[in-house]
C-alpha cells in the first residue's frame, strides 16, 4: 500500500470541488482499495501519545466562522479498535493511550470526504504528540511501515506550507509569497534527491522554515508519510498551488 501526504487548506475545500479535490479524488483512484486508514491530522497536536480507539469516531467540527453548511457535513466511517491496538503495538515501548473522546477530526474527514465519499473504509487518527521532536516524530513514522503491508493507508493531512498571519482570505488569488515557494521547492528537491535529513531537521537546517512552518502542527503530518518510503519505493507530487499566498496544497504519493 502507498502512503500519502495531503496539504487540506481552508475546510471549505470539504464541500468545494476545485483543482485540489479533483486532484484528491484522481489520487484515490489510483491506489488500491484500502483496508483501513491511520490518518495523522494537523488538528490533533496534543501533549502525550493517543490514537482513536473509537468503533464509531463522531465527525468534529473543531473551526469557527465558516458557514452552516460546513458544520453539518458528517463524515460516518467506522473506526477501528485492532488498527488502533496494532498501531499502539508498533510504537511500543512509547506509550500511546487508547482515545474514545476524540473522532475525527476536519483535517482527516475534509479530505475523506472526496478520497473515499462512501465512508465505508474504516479510519483511525493518531495524534502528534506535541511534547516529541520532529526526528522523534520520524522515527515514530517510520516503525508503521509494516502497516503498509498489512494493506493500511496512512494518511498525513496537514500543509507542507502554514502561515495563518499571512494568509489572504480574500477571494481573488494572490502570488505565493517567495519565501514559501523557496520552502517548498527546498523540500520537494530534497524528498526528490531522496535525501530525508535537512527535511526532518527542518527548523534548523532549511531557510524560510520560520515563515513557511511558523508552528510544527502542519507540518509534521508530512514527516509520517515520508516516513514510509522505504530503499525501492518512487515517490510522486500531486495536486500543489498555494492557496492564499502562504498554504501550500502540495500533495505527495510515496510508493
Ligand atoms: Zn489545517
Amino acid at each position: 500500500m502507498p502512503a500519502v501526504f495531503l496539504g487540506h487548506g481552508n475546510p471549505m475545500n470539504a464541500l468545494d470541488h476545485n483543482q485540489y479535490t479533483e486532484a484528491w479524488q484522481n489520487l484515490a483512484a489510483e491506489l488500491p482499495r484500502p483496508r483501513a486508514i491511520l490518518a495523522v491530522s494537523a488538528h490533533w497536536y496534543v501533549p502525550g501519545g493517543r490514537v482513536t480507539a473509537n468503533e464509531q469516531p463522531r465527525t468534529i467540527h473543531d473551526f469557527g466562522g465558516f458557514p452552516q453548511e460546513l458544520f453539518e457535513v458528517q463524515y460516518p466511517a467506522p473506526g477501528s479498535p485492532e488498527l488502533a491496538a496494532r498501531t499502539r503495538e508498533l510504537l511500543d515501548p512509547v506509550d500511546i493511550a487508547m482515545d474514545d473522546g476524540w473522532g475525527l477530526d476536519h483535517g482527516t474527514w475534509s479530505i475523506l470526504v472526496h478520497l473515499y465519499p462512501g465512508a465505508d473504509v474504516p479510519v483511525v487518527q493518531l495524534g502528534i504528540d506535541e511534547t516529541l521532536t520532529a526526528e522523534q516524530h520520524y522515527e515514530l513514522g517510520a516503525r508503521l511501515q509494516p502497516l503498509r503491508d498489512e494493506g493500511v493507508l496512512i494518511l498525513g493531512s496537514g500543509n507542507i506550507v502554514h502561515n495563518l498571519h499571512t494568509y489572504s482570505w480574500a477571494r481573488h488569488p494572490i502570488e505565493p509569497y517567495d519565501w514559501a515557494v523557496r520552502f517548498e521547492s527546498s523540500v520537494r528537491e530534497l524528498v526528490d534527491a531522496n535525501d530525508p535529513g535537512p527535511v526532518v531537521r527542518y527548523e534548523t537546517d532549511l531557510p524560510d522554515g520560520e515563515l513557511s512552518a511558523p508552528t510544527p502542527d502542519h507540518f509534521l503530518p508530512f514527516l509520517y508519510t515520508l516516513a514510509q518510503r522505504r530503499e525501492d519505493d518512487a515517490v510522486a507530487w500531486k495536486a500543489g498551488g498555494f492557496d492564499g499566498g502562504s498554504v501550500s496544497m502540495l500533495a505527495l504519493r510515496v510508493g
